[in-house]
């Protein structure tokens, strides 16, 4: 299901974790060179990022909600 990213942070493995607009979060890994995501790193860079939706898998198999 699309959902829309709300907010970001760090989980305890300090990998960032997307929030989507239901509750649930999605890992947005920077680790080259298998998985790029250089804005993730960068304040300015999360922020653009705000709004967009991604496809949340959670929902589409009915986990609880993560915060
Ligand atoms: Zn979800």
């Amino acid at each position: 299901m699309q959902r829309q990213i709300t907010g970001f942070h760090l989980d305890d493995k300090n990998d960032w974790v997307a929030e989507l607009s239901c509750c649930h979060g999605q890992h947005v890994r920077h680790n080259p060179p298998w998985t790029n995501r250089e804005w993730v790193v960068t304040e300015k860079g999360r922020e653009e990022k705000l709004g967009e939706w991604l496809n949340c898998v959670k929902c589409d198999s009915g986990q609880p909600a993560d915060f």
